[in-house]
C-alpha cells in the first residue's frame, strides 16, 4: 500500500529495501499504524493547548500545576517490548488529555450502549441555569453551583420514581470556560460566562418529565432546555457526543477564527471546582459497578484490561521489525532488531524516535506531513495575551 512510505523509512535509517510482505503476520482488528499516527497528530495538538496552561498554573501557584504536567508526559514515550508491541509508558487519565479522554469515551460507550433497548423511544435533554451570577465566578462559588445542580436533580429523580418507577438514564455534567464564544446557528459572537449544564439521554416520556420539574426548581430560559428525541440509528453518536470525556478549553475571540483562545484562568478554575466530583451518572438498567469505576480507576490499570486501546502491534520480521495495519499490510519497517527501545516523542517533528548507540535519530513513524503549529494566545478572563510566556516544547 504505502510502498513510498516504506522507501522513505528505509533510506532514512539506511538501510536496504528488503521485500518481507510474505512475512507479515495478519492481526486483523488491532490498532493499525494510521491509529498511531492520528494518536501523534493528537498528541501534538494537546501539548499546544497544554504547555500555556502548564506555564500558567506555574506562575499562579495553581494546585493543579502537577497535573497539567503529568498531561504533557502522557504518551510521550512508547516501550518497544519484546518488539512486538508499542505500549505507552504513561498515561495520565486526566479529563485534559484528549489521547485519555477518547480512552474513557470508548471503554464507556462499549459498556453503556449495549443496555439501550432499542424498541423504546429515546431522547437527548439538556437543562442549564441563568449563570449571570457565574461571571467570573471563584472555584469555590462553581463547585457550590454544581452540588446544588446534582442536589436538585436528585431530588427530580425521587419524583420520578413516584411517578413512573427506577427510571433508566445517562447523565453527564459539563462546564465550560468562560470567554468569548460563537452561536452555533448564527456565528454571533458573544461573552459568555461559566455554563455548568447537564446532558441527559433517557426515555422521551421521562425527560420530558424532568423538562418540566426543572423548570419549576431552578431559574434558567425555558428555550434553553433543549429536548430532541434521538432516532435509533442515531443513538450510539448522540451517547458518544453524550459522554465524550474532553474538557472544551478553548474560546474564540472578537473576529480572530482561526488561532486558538484558550482562557487559561477559567479552565484551572473548572479543574479546581470540579475536582473529585463524578461527571457520569447512570440511573436504572445502566447503573452498574463497572461503568462507575471507569471513571474512578487509574486508565493505566484499565488499559490492560482490554487489548485494542493499549498496544499497537508491530511484527517482528527477520532482524527488524516491521509496522503493520489493522489488514496485516506492511506500512513501514523499522530498524534493526533490539531488545527494548523507547521512542520518545518529539513535538517538533510529531513522530517518535530513539538514538542509537552512534548517536543516529531514528523515527518511528512515516509522517509525510508534519501539521503546522497552530497560533495559540491565551485570555486571563477577557485579556488577550501573547503567548510570552515559555510554550515549553514547541519551539
Ligand atoms: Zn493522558
Amino acid at each position: 500500500m504505502s510502498k513510498v512510505g516504506t522507501f522513505k523509512i528505509l533510506r532514512a535509517v539506511r538501510l536496504p529495501f528488503l521485500d518481507t510482505n510474505e512475512q507479515v503476520v495478519h492481526e486483523a482488528g488491532t490498532r493499525s499504524v494510521q491509529t498511531l499516527k492520528k494518536q501523534a497528530i493528537k498528541l501534538f495538538y494537546r501539548n499546544v493547548m497544554i504547555s500555556p496552561l502548564v506555564d500558567y498554573a506555574k506562575q499562579v501557584k495553581s494546585p493543579n500545576f502537577p497535573q497539567y504536567w503529568k498531561v504533557l508526559q502522557c504518551c510521550t514515550t512508547l516501550q518497544q517490548s519484546q518488539n512486538k508491541y508499542l505500549t505507552p509508558t504513561h498515561r495520565c487519565g486526566s479529563r485534559l488529555c484528549s489521547i485519555c479522554a477518547n480512552i474513557r469515551t470508548a471503554k464507556t460507550v462499549d459498556k453503556v450502549y449495549p443496555l439501550f433497548d432499542l424498541n423504546k423511544k429515546w431522547g437527548y435533554l439538556t437543562l442549564t441555569r441563568a449563570n449571570k451570577d457565574l461571571r467570573s465566578a471563584s472555584a469555590e462559588k462553581l463547585r457550590d453551583v454544581v452540588i446544588d445542580m446534582y442536589w436538585q436533580l436528585s431530588k427530580i429523580r425521587q419524583r420520578a420514581k413516584r411517578k413512573f418507577g427506577e427510571i433508566d438514564a445517562v447523565i453527564t455534567l459539563e462546564v465550560q470556560p468562560e470567554g468569548y464564544k460563537r452561536k452555533k446557528e448564527t456565528k454571533e459572537l458573544y461573552y459568555g460566562y461559566y455554563n455548568p449544564h447537564f446532558n441527559i439521554i433517557a426515555q422521551m416520556e421521562h425527560l420530558e418529565f424532568i423538562k418540566e420539574e426543572w423548570l419549576k426548581l431552578i431559574i434558567c430560559s425555558e428555550q434553553n432546555q433543549n429536548l430532541e428525541e434521538v432516532l435509533p440509528e442515531n443513538l450510539k453518536a448522540s451517547l458518544l457526543e453524550l459522554v465524550k470525556y474532553t474538557m472544551k478549553g478553548v474560546t474564540t475571540f472578537k473576529k480572530a477564527s482561526k488561532p486558538f483562545f484558550i482562557n487559561l484562568e477559567a479552565v484551572d478554575t473548572i479543574m479546581t471546582a470540579l475536582k473529585g466530583k463524578r461527571r457520569l451518572i447512570t440511573w436504572g438498567c445502566f447503573y452498574k459497578k463497572n461503568i462507575e469505576k471507569i471513571e474512578e480507576a487509574a486508565i493505566a490499570d484499565l488499559d490492560l484490561e482490554k487489548y485494542i486501546y493499549n498496544d499497537i502491534p508491530i511484527t517482528d520480521i527477520g532482524n527488524r521489525v516491521g509496522l503493520v495495519d489493522g489488514k496485516g499490510i506492511l506500512q513501514s519497517v523499522t530498524n534493526e532488531f533490539i531488545k527494548t527501545v523507547y521512542w520518545e516523542f518529539d513535538n517538533r517533528m510529531c513522530n517518535y524516535f530513539y538514538l542509537d548507540d552512534w548517536g543516529d535519530k531514528h523515527w518511528l513513524l512515516n509522517m509525510e506531513k508534519i501539521p503546522e503549529k497552530p497560533q495559540v494566545y491565551f485570555t486571563i478572563g477577557r485579556k488577550k495575551y501573547q503567548p510570552e510566556i515559555s510554550t515549553l516544547i514547541l519551539n
